[in-house]
């Protein structure tokens, strides 16, 4: 660690004028030096500028996470110690030569560059890239993962990722020590690293352990290329229709049907023999740059990513309101061309996709403990107790705990924040001072008002009273507690949760944040309650800032369609709320959602029975939106809503945030919906109609019989949906009823022409059935009010019961059916 070999200290003279004093820092083989703003600088100091050198020279090295393991000697070539180490007390001073090592204790681990070993990966539960943080998605080979530390990225993410796996899954192939390229430089850290650099060294590939560079390139070039990140194609099944060569072994592909695979991203072909041999050299998305345009499985969703999944019209601004086309150039109803309906082959082994959520529409049911958000001695008297009483309270985001002391469980009183309809401040109170001092703050309710005063702890007769201002403070930021950055205000500022508008919809609603119903594209759907009523309430929170103004519209549209809707099918709406950076839609609380009901089920399927009477229920919220002209367009088990957790429940229809109103000989063309559910006209742009909702529900029917999506896994799901070629794989569908089938294919029918509509498929004979009558009159009866059967029918069934000996219980309600 000699320093002969390098140039003499001397002062750096700037060309502008007087040298400035400097000192040298030997970092490995690199001598830099730097100038220092005073002739002594400390060791702190010097620490820093060290590490700076370091981020300099090798920038992909990230060593700043490393400050603490650095140590500083400095060079003393006529002591007998020729290299003295600094400690937190010594300065350095002008002209020293600082020799820059890493401590023994730094890990190795800290120390290795290990790039990702990607591989292509399909994920069950919605899963979020660690590059950009957003959603993966898609049915299936979503996103990569690393199988050295198990993270996982978008394809299009990978291209930008550092070479920083941590290894601690399993043990990623190349790892590289950070400073690899010269004996020196490796002695002058790893000696000191305790580590082992056989490891470092035998995990080098043969290709990269070319000769160390020693012509003073900078460190990081040597290791761009053995550390970047491979990035794995993503294959599918394809069929060519034109003679195509294999791009490995540059043979053709035999064969008439599903010749080979092809790459979803770069349209790379290969036979299936070849697939072991190939690299992972992927260069991402054909015509764009780094992968960065996503394709359809990949990462299909309704939002602007779906839209270059869905081979767009060149002039469609597509999720935008594209005006009703009474006409259109090209006939959508007409027979896809080359799109004949194959019959279905039927494996023994299923290897559909398995049922999931689409779309980020994470439920989280589970209640948390409620946080407490504040808590302290009150006073407080009411306006019919004006003997004043002192109790520990305790504010969480539900309610006001009034406790007997401050560790016990025992309360005096709880109340509840739903109750709270306002909390006027000292300029505005409502009620006399009590016992002749001034009380600081109100909670309203509609029974009583709370009188509120500062109070000290009954124990520590010496301390501060407390701070109420900050109490009145807290109470009302939980009576709203939806908030942005921007809303919440900083430590002492009143936040604008008191805005005008903000106040009108916390004096109507409480929202319970801990209590999140579900969330879907545009929000959070948070149960809640109206104060006045005490109604329970669903309160979808859309954080405007999130969306851009097309979404923004989308939103509006929602709102604007819902408020015309009145059918015990559709959910309610009770009102839309706007404030600065939210709106607020209020929706009648249901229990769950019809996926959650499926993939809970002991098999992961519904029986045949629970699944004819949710579909009826489909359908005939559905027939009530068609004779609207209204298309739902998002139609998935996600949005069909159950009131309650009976096994036979009442199903609402929810998230009209695609509906469209399209009329009867009309249709549209802009890309709508969740990419598993959609219809393939919508895939084709050929322009859809009402029936688009039809094909929906034939998805929906299959989804919920088998747990599976009618998508096999190693084909492209949109060339899937584009020729309707679905299996009906042995297991579970040899369990299923040929009724059912029929009545499936009979929905996903490419050609919308040949697609049953709502009444056919109420007609068909899978859906009349004796059983089902009677579960729809018993839960008509139950709920006193009949939408569901037509009364006309009622002697039809009767009489089927008296020739087969079956009983036809007399105690359903006979009113008439409700009018639309
Ligand atoms: P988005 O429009 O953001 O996609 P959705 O309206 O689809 O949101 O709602 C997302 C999820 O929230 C639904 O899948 C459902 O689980 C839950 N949810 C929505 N509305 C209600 C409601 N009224 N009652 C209970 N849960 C609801």
């Amino acid at each position: 660690m000699s320093s002969t070999s390098f140039p003499p200290l001397a002062s750096h003279t700037p060309p502008w004028g007087a040298p400035s004093p400097v000192i040298q820092l030997q970092i490995g083989l690199f001598r830099e030096l730097v100038s220092i703003p005073r002739p002594q600088l400390s060791f702190r100091t010097v620490k820093k500028l060290a590490l700076e050198v370091i981020q300099k020279k090798a920038p992909e090295c990230g060593l700043l996470a490393l400050a603490d393991k650095i140590l500083l000697f400095r060079h003393a070539p006529s002591s007998e110690n020729v290299l003295q180490r600094l400690g937190g007390s010594d300065v350095i001073s002008e002209g020293d030569l600082i020799e820059v090592v890493m401590s023994g204790s730094a890990s190795l681990a800290g120390l290795k560059l290990r790039p990702h070993v990607l591989a292509v990966h399909s994920y069950r539960s919605p899963t979020f890239c660690h590059h950009c943080g957003e959603m993966l998605w898609g049915l299936v080979r979503q996103g990569l993962k690393c199988e050295g530390c198990g993270l996982d990225f978008h394809k299009r993410c990978a291209f930008k990722i550092p070479s920083d796996c941590s290894g601690a899954r399993r043990r990623c192939g190349p790892s590289l020590s950070l400073i690899p390229t010269g004996r020196t430089r490796a002695a002058s850290l790893s000696t000191q690293t305790g580590g082992s650099l056989e490891e470092i060294s035998r995990s080098k590939p043969s290709r990269r352990s070319r000769a160390p560079s020693w012509g003073g390139r900078p460190i990081w070039v040597d290791h761009r290329e053995p550390t970047r990140v491979q990035v794995p194609h993503r294959f599918h099944i394809h069929t060519y229709t034109r003679p195509t060569v294999c791009q490995h072994c540059q043979r053709l592909l035999l064969g008439l049907f599903r010749q080979g695979l092809q790459c979803s991203d770069c349209k790379f072909n290969c036979h299936k023999r070849c697939l072991p041999l190939l690299p992972s050299d992927c260069v991402g998305e054909r015509g764009s740059f780094n992968g960065e345009v996503a394709d359809a499985e990949m990462t299909s969703c309704p939002s602007s990513d779906a839209e270059e999944d869905l081979d767009p019209p060149s002039h469609s601004t597509l999720l935008v309101d594209l005006d009703e086309q009474p006409s259109f150039e090209q006939d959508p109803f007409a027979e896809p061309g080359g799109a004949e309906l194959q019959p279905p082959i039927s494996p023994c082994f299923s290897s559909n996709i398995p049922l999931m959520r689409v779309v980020q529409s994470v439920r989280h049911t589970k209640r948390r403990g409620s946080a407490v958000l504040r808590e302290g001695w009150l006073l407080h008297c009411t306006s019919q107790d004006l003997l004043r009483k002192r109790h520990y309270w305790r504010l969480d985001s539900k309610c006001i705990t009034l406790f007997q002391n401050e560790g016990g469980a025992k309360y005096y009183k709880e109340l509840p924040l739903s109750e709270i309809l306002r909390v006027p401040g000292a300029e505005e109170l409502s009620v006399l001072p009590a016992g002749g001092s001034t009380h600081c703050f109100e909670l309203v309710t509609d029974a009583l008002v709370y009188c509120v005063f500062g109070s000290r702890s009954p124990s520590a007769q010496g301390s501060r009273a407390p701070d109420t201002r900050a109490w009145e403070r807290a109470i009302r930021q939980a009576l709203m507690p939806i908030h942005t950055p921007s809303s919440t205000g900083t430590e002492g500022q009143v936040s604008n949760m008191q805005t005008q508008e903000n106040m009108d919809f916390s004096s109507v609603y409480q929202i319970f944040p801990d209590e999140l119903l579900g969330s879907g594209q545009f929000g959070i759907v948070y149960a809640g309650k109206h104060r006045k009523s005490g109604h329970d309430v669903a309160v979808k929170a859309i954080d405007k800032a999130r969306f851009p103004s097309n979404q923004e519209r989308q939103l509006r549209n929602e709102v604007s369609i819902l408020q015309s809707l009145h059918h015990p099918g559709v959910v309610t709406l009770q009102g839309m709320f706007e404030t600065v950076d939210h709106v607020f839609v209020v929706m009648e609380k249901l229990h769950g959602d019809m996926l959650e009901m499926i993939l809970s089920s002991e098999r992961g399927r519904l029986p045949e029975r629970s699944t004819r009477f949710l579909v009826t229920q489909i359908l005939e919220a559905l027939r009530y939106l068609h004779f609207k002209n209204i298309a739902h367009c998002d139609l998935k088990p996600e949005n069909v809503l159950l009131a309650s957790a009976d096994p036979f429940p009442q199903v609402k229809l929810c998230d009209f945030g695609f509906a469209r109103i399209i009329g009867e000989r009309s249709f549209r063309r802009s890309v709508v919906g969740t990419p598993a559910y959609l219809a393939p006209e919508v895939i084709r742009s050929h322009g859809y109609n009402r029936s688009l909702d039809m094909w929906s529900v034939g998805v929906v029917l299959y989804v919920s019989l088998s747990g599976t999506f009618p998508f096999n896994e190693d084909e492209d799901v949109s060339e899937q949906i584009r020729n309707a070629t679905f299996m009906y794989p042995e297991q579970p569908w040899s369990q299923v009823s040929q009724h059912a089938i029929d009545l499936i294919n009979n929905l996903l029918q490419v050609t919308v022409r040949r697609r049953y509509s709502v009444d056919k498929a109420l007609g068909h004979t899978w859906l009349q059935d004796f059983q089902l009558w009677l579960d729809l009159r018993e839960f008509e009866t139950r709920l006193g009010r009949r939408y569901l059967t037509h009364p006309s029918d009622e002697a039809l069934w009767e009489n089927h019961a008296a020739e087969r000996g079956l009983a036809h219980p007399a105690h359903f309600i006979t009113e008439q059916r409700d009018s639309e």
